[in-house]
């Protein structure tokens, strides 16, 4: 417990303390290294090879890699038949690209309103944001924190409506003890540097439905009928036939080679977050009211972010203890905005959404990372702590 007579005191500067990093070593730069040497860089053996790596571990039957998680959600949009006129239930408090992909088809996003504790959407809170036209929803495990995707699934079987799970931060996580998007009619993975698992740029959508799997990669390849890697190993020529309008979203073989490592580190990733986080709440236990990130009761989460709420009662604003932990060396972040409030959604019908609205306002994500010190998790907590116990020495 930390009070104001025990409270540390923590120095200025220092070394500067990172948001995320990737945990990469010797082995991504050899697999990148050996994919140029090969020749072979765009979608080739390393994308299959990745591919099956991601669909042992999410324990789904296909998984199909992109170039991006939002790649993967347009093409979710695509193969659901989604266009203009349709509505798409989306939460407001998620990373733009989730109401971006909606737009890509002529689309109207709905937003929905998240739950306090987990910053999700739930059945409830879909079901309210309901509309005539609503065709589909976006279900997203914000920041790796699973979603209660069961009874969204049903909400959304009785009401005929298509369910895409934007996974993007949550390769890794569990959901009623199986990973999550192992169930899932189309799970949508990130990954970027600011997630768990890293390849650069990268997406994977995984689904347990074999036609659309197959859809699925005639569509990130221009609509052709035949990939440009099974062609080269015809021994007739093959004429290639073009299906339908397709895009261009594939991922490298470079790509893939790094991911195909990081894929075996996975699980040594998530054990050492999960150890990261069980330490903050120990060190920041002490502020009264602070909430911070946890399992739901329905899984586990990967703890791709540590989000910390400060409580009304906290001694200076969000934005105020953002500036001071920066003079301290350290890169913490607000938490994600509201979609809703920007300027790129402005023309939809103005909707309040207080629950997102309010987390919007008082979250703190904290640098968390593979390879974060137990000194530099010190150091963060010793300027929150200090802050709330001694506010007038840190404004000066
Ligand atoms: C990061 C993120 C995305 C976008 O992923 P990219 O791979 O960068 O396209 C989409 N949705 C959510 C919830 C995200 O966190």
């Amino acid at each position: 417990m930390t009070t104001t007579g025990d409270v540390r005191r923590p120095t200025r500067g220092g070394r500067e303390i990172a948001m995320a990093l990737p945990w990469f070593d010797e082995r991504e730069v050899v697999a990148a290294a050996a994919a140029v040497q090969s020749g072979w860089v765009s979608q080739g053996a390393r994308v299959i090879e990745f591919e099956s790596a991601i669909a042992d571990l999410v324990e789904a039957p296909y998984a199909v890699a992109v170039s991006s998680c939002t790649a993967a959600l347009h093409l979710g949009m695509v193969a659901y038949g989604i266009g203009p006129g349709d509505d798409v239930l989306v939460p407001s408090l998620s990373f733009v690209a989730t109401a971006n992909a909606v737009r890509y088809v002529g689309a109207r996003p709905i937003f929905a309103d998240v739950e306090p504790r987990h910053h999700n959407v739930t059945a409830a809170t879909l079901e309210a944001a309901l509309t005539p036209a609503t065709r589909a929803i976006i279900a997203v495990d914000q920041y790796g924190t699973p979603a209660d995707i069961e009874p969204i699934r049903a909400l959304a079987r009785r009401r005929g409506l298509a369910l895409v799970e934007d996974a993007a931060c949550a390769v890794g996580s569990t959901y009623r003890g199986r990973p999550v998007g192992a169930d899932s009619e189309f799970a949508a993975f990130s990954f970027h540097p600011r997630k768990i698992l890293v390849t650069g740029e990268g997406g994977m959508i995984t689904t347990g439905d074999a036609e659309l799997a197959e859809r699925l990669r005639r569509l990130r390849q221009h609509g052709m009928s035949v990939s440009t890697f099974d062609r080269h190993h015809e021994h007739r020529p093959v004429m290639e036939q073009y299906l339908e309008t397709g895009y261009n979203y594939r991922l490298t073989d470079i790509q893939a080679a790094i991911g195909v490592v990081q894929a075996a580190k996975l699980p040594s990733m998530v054990r050492r977050r999960r150890e990261l986080a069980r330490r903050y709440h120990e060190l920041l236990g002490g502020v009264p009211g602070l909430e911070m990130v946890t399992d739901p009761e329905h899984g586990e989460t990967n703890y791709q972010t540590f989000w910390v709420m400060l409580p009304d009662g906290y001694p200076v604003s969000r934005d105020t203890l953002l500036a001071i932990l920066k003079r301290y060396g350290i890169n913490a972040r607000h938490g994600i905005p509201c979609a809703h409030h920007e300027p790129a959604f402005s023309d939809l019908d103005p909707v309040a959404l207080p629950v997102s609205e309010h987390i919007a306002q008082q979250s703190i994500l904290l640098p968390l990372f593979h390879n974060l010190s137990d000194d530099d998790q010190q150091r963060i907590a010793d300027v929150i702590c200090g802050v709330w116990a001694d506010p007038r020495s840190f404004l000066d």
